[in-house]
């Protein structure tokens, strides 16, 4: 049976990665420290003699007893409100936590996934964004703690792969959503979810004309999935190239949970905010098969079904 070493194992992908390679026949390591993390996530997990669960900081030196043929690392606080309150730990986990990984990936022979961005990308000059654009990043901006912490994390993954013969793989993930989702993350999507549930106004930050683009969370896993089989070590962008305003995403929210009382309530653009984002995924497409095939009105509704079970309404 093969071994793998998930890291932010309690959290939204992590999770959902955890189910995934179960499923796959694979024995589960599962790391969280839960600063983020959500142990319900995998409590499902815990009777299965395939899953075990490490409660530990993958920024202090990790140990972890027996074979390892595969490592995917998505410790990170991910939320830009997260990042904000815990900016030190963000860049550990990005910085040190993927040293303290790839020197394990080395010992065990390991392959290594780890969890890159769209952040690398910052608030782009390119439209839509393809892995050889460098990115337009403000490294002492309030993001530049996430930022420039996944931009090491490339850096030293490629320094292991290129000096050490450690066999990587880089993911840079946009905007993804489903189940699991912390409903206080601060986050767009569990936000506008969880105000149009309790009939709030929807806190539309600018005039939302800035652009994401909202993959579904079984589509990433399974690019995931693919990309770590395959044998390509440069970054592959995966996400849904359908790209929506967050104004009209607010909208869109607002007649999906069909709450009258709920309305769009403008507020301050936060400093550095992306104003486009959406991925170019012509290198998923050609290197691993893959594309999206959830669509936004299908990933919505099974999204909403998990935040009416979530979401506390006074
Ligand atoms: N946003 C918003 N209202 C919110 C939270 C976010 O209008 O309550 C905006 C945010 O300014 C950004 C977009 O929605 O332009 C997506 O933000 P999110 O925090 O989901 O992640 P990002 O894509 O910026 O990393």
């Amino acid at each position: 049976m093969k071994r793998v070493l998930i890291t932010g194992a309690a959290g939204f992908l992590g999770s959902h990665l955890s189910d995934r390679f179960i499923k796959e026949g694979f024995h589960v390591i599962g790391m969280d420290n839960l600063l983020t993390g959500n142990i319900k996530n995998i409590e499902h997990l815990f009777p299965l003699k395939q899953f075990e669960y490490y409660h530990h900081d993958v920024s202090k030196f990790v140990h972890v007893p027996g074979e390892l043929h595969y490592i995917l690392h998505f410790a990170s606080p991910a939320s830009p409100i997260d990042y904000l309150k815990m900016p030190i730990q963000t860049l550990k986990v990005g910085a040190l936590g993927t040293h303290n990984l790839l020197g394990l990936a080395k010992a065990k022979k390991a392959r290594m996934l780890v969890a890159s961005t769209s952040e690398v990308y910052g608030d782009p000059l390119i439209h839509p964004q393809k892995e050889d654009y460098w990115g337009n990043v403000n490294p002492v901006g309030p993001r530049g703690v996430y930022d420039e912490a996944k931009r090491f994390l490339e850096a030293i993954t490629m320094a292991y792969h290129n000096f050490h013969d450690v066999e990587t793989r880089i993911i840079r993930i946009f905007n993804t959503y489903g189940p699991r989702m912390r409903v206080d993350d601060g986050r767009a999507l569990p936000a506008f979810f969880s105000q149009a549930i309790r009939g709030e106004g929807l806190t539309v930050f600018g005039d939302g004309s800035q652009t994401r683009s909202f993959c579904y969370v079984d589509d990433l896993v399974e690019g995931i999935y693919r990309l770590l089989m395959s044998d390509h070590h440069l970054p592959v962008n995966i996400g849904n190239p359908d790209e929506i305003s967050i104004k009209e995403f607010a909208e869109e929210v607002i007649e999906l949970v069909g709450n009258p009382k709920a309305t769009l309530t403008f507020k301050d653009l936060p400093k550095d905010d992306p104003k486009v984002r959406k991925p170019d995924i012509t290198k998923a497409r050609e290197i691993l098969g893959w594309e999206p095939k959830v669509s936004r009105a299908e990933g919505m509704k099974r999204t909403l079904e998990y935040f009416l079970k979530e979401v506390k309404v006074d």
